[in-house]
């Protein structure tokens, strides 16, 4: 297995506007580690470097500066025969008019071990639990997206790959087949385990698939962490308000006489060299507001029963502000009733308001 390594890589492309050329920076100094055998997904909105950064993994790209390791051996360095990159895309990207049956097996043959395809198969076949055998014989214009995208992932676990690299393989399927299709890829990863990173829009597919998660805004990488640490101590107001569904609730507000205030209440000790004056908004989750019989009157605007957790998103409007709370689903609220709710300061976080930084 491969260690992955980055180190200050940037890649930018020229786009031809009118008559103006203008660089774009896809990738912009990103530095990252991927252990041996460990996934990470990365996690951003459209446009913001994913697929370029692990194109660039994959030495599709060359970075304009910085260096993409393999282990330790710069990857410009290692002949292409040698690299092991296997690579999953959104669209499956099998040979149209060949049998899946070669497209899988190709790599092999090529290395005149062509013997080891069935046993490989018939692994991979056992551990996600379907019959590869009967999608083998087919070309992919014969075969669903979710089947195509099945026997991609076959074909690279049926050669001997450093690092698997995936760019939103199941964006393409329906809500069902995705949440079948990330249990059999999670099988697959933890009996064939390689250093992979997974691309995608969907945190829960991230949460589910990956050891780590990276996040990444206008080609910089914000945060790299577990879920857990993302979504308790985000550095910044974009990685708070990115995970974590429903979203953060954020109050802007302002230090006075050492201590946090905003529009509807405040108090809170922050940070003692803060000056006074200085904008601050709080940020808490939803789960640190509740339902109580003393707090602040607000009218419910809005609830989402959410029945798989037996509970409910409730948003609440108050005073010119809209807060997001989670209570029990048996808990009866009306929308356009009044109700009251409390927040428990614990899970108050600050973010300088002009920079978005956390501090505190
Ligand atoms: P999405 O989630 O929409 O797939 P992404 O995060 O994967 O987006 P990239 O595809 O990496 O983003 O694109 C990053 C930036 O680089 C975008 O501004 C895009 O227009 C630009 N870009 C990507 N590939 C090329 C290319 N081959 N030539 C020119 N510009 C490109």
């Amino acid at each position: 297995m491969t260690a992955i390594g980055l180190e200050h890589v940037t890649k930018r492309f020229e786009h031809i506007i009118g008559a103006d050329e203008r660089a774009i920076t896809a990738v912009n100094d990103v530095s990252l580690r991927i252990t041996s055998g460990d996934v990470l997904a990365i996690l951003g909105p459209s446009g913001c470097g994913k697929s370029t950064l692990l194109r660039l993994v994959a030495g599709i790209f060359k970075p304009d500066e910085g260096q993409v390791f393999y282990d330790d051996q710069d990857l410009q360095d290692i002949p292409l025969r040698d690299r092991g990159v296997g690579m999953v895309f959104q669209e499956g990207a099998l040979i149209p008019h060949w049998e899946s049956r070669r497209s899988v097996a190709f790599f092999l043959a090529l290395r005149k071990r062509e013997q080891e395809v069935p046993g490989r198969l018939a692994q991979i076949s056992r551990i996600t639990g379907f019959g590869l055998d009967t999608l083998l014989e087919r070309r992919p214009g014969q075969l669903s997206g979710g089947e195509q995208q099945r026997v991609s992932i076959a074909r690279a676990l049926a050669r001997d790959m450093r690092v698997l690299l995936f760019d939103e393989p199941f964006a393409n399927l329906d809500a069902k087949y995705r949440g079948e299709a990330r249990v059999e890829l999670k099988r697959l990863l933890n009996a064939f385990p390689v250093t992979s990173i997974y691309v995608t829009h969907d945190q829960v597919e991230a949460i589910a698939l990956a050891h780590r998660i990276a996040i990444m805004r206008d080609g910089r990488l914000e945060q790299v962490g577990t879920y857990q640490q993302l979504y308790s101590n985000p550095v910044n107001l974009f990685v708070a308000t990115f995970i974590g569904t429903p979203i953060m609730n954020l109050f802007p507000g302002r230090i006075e006489n050492g201590l946090w205030y905003g529009e509807n209440f405040g108090g809170y000790a922050v940070r003692k060299d803060l000056p006074d004056g200085t904008h601050v908004t709080a940020g808490v989750r939803p789960e640190y507001i509740h339902l109580a019989q003393e707090g602040t009157y607000g009218v419910v605007e809005q609830k989402i029963p959410l029945f798989a957790e037996r509970r409910q998103v409730i948003t609440v409007h108050l005073a010119g502000e809209r807060w997001s709370l989670i209570a029990p689903l048996e808990q009866p609220v009306e929308v356009g009733s009044t109700i009251q709710c409390a927040l428990n300061p614990q899970g108050l976080l600050y973010f300088d308001t002009l920079t978005g930084q956390r501090i505190g």
